[in-house]
């Protein structure tokens, strides 16, 4: 895979942009799946200390290299195969994309014997989507038990992308509506499923999931530039 990079000064202006329409309490996360390293460093050098990356094994060839930025915090953000929880464990303090009841119970056992506690959002589907993962508001509710005993892990919020081809208004009513989800959690009584957390929003639509009441935005094209199509 060839990995791009814009020059450092056109990042660093994105940035300082972006981060003005942004309230200070949003954590913006850099999505850096196809960035260069370089491109990644420029980020830091602006101000940048969260980088999402959609597979482990890319993530894991930058980490090396980037282990000099100690003061950065890895997001997973793409799925994530039960063949490769440990490595995940191992890079990423967050997981934004715990799609299924079979994936949360594997983390929560590995996370137990490496001894490590990551911060857990749930992939959530507000409407039927055969494109992507996660949980259909149904089927989290009745997974919500079984999640609530996984101890070694820390649930702490929802993760959500809207289908494709929605206009603003539909895409601004999946995010008011992934914000309500986490209201009706919360109110369940799973003392362990407090979720504090809502990561929606990207390149397009960050704005609209901003005012919808999104903590985390996932931000990719908007800072670094367009992606080659993949796959
Ligand atoms: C690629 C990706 C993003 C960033 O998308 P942009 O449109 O480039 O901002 C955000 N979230 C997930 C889950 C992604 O896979």
């Amino acid at each position: 895979m060839t990995l791009f990079s814009q020059p450092g000064s056109t990042i660093s202006k994105r940035i300082s942009e972006i981060r003005q329409t942004l309230p200070a309490s949003v954590r913006l996360i850099a999505v850096t799946k196809q960035v260069s390293v370089d491109a990644m460093r420029a980020a830091y050098n602006a101000g940048i200390r969260d980088f999402g990356e959609s597979r482990v094994q890319e993530a894991d060839a930058k980490q090396k290299q980037l282990q000099d930025l100690t003061d950065v915090t890895w997001h997973l953000i793409g799925h994530l195969q039960t063949n490769k929880v440990q490595k995940a464990l191992e890079q990423f303090q967050w997981i934004h994309s715990v799609d299924s009841l079979k994936l949360a119970q594997r983390l929560n056992q590995l996370a137990e014997l490496l001894s490590r506690k990551p911060q857990i959002l749930l992939q959530v589907k507000l409407l039927p989507d055969p494109n992507k993962y996660g949980w259909s508001i149904s089927d989290l509710f009745n997974d919500l038990p079984a999640l609530n005993k996984c101890e070694h892990l820390d649930i702490v919020g929802l993760m959500t992308i809207p289908p494709l081809g929605l206009n603003h208004q539909e895409t601004a009513t999946v995010f008011q509506q992934t914000r309500e989800l986490a209201d009706n959690i919360n109110r369940q009584n799973q003392p362990r499923i407090q979720i504090r957390e809502l990561s929606m929003g990207m390149s397009d639509d960050y704005l609209l999931a901003v005012q919808a009441g999104a903590t985390m935005v996932r931000l990719g094209r908007a800072l670094f530039g367009a992606r080659m199509p993949q796959e």
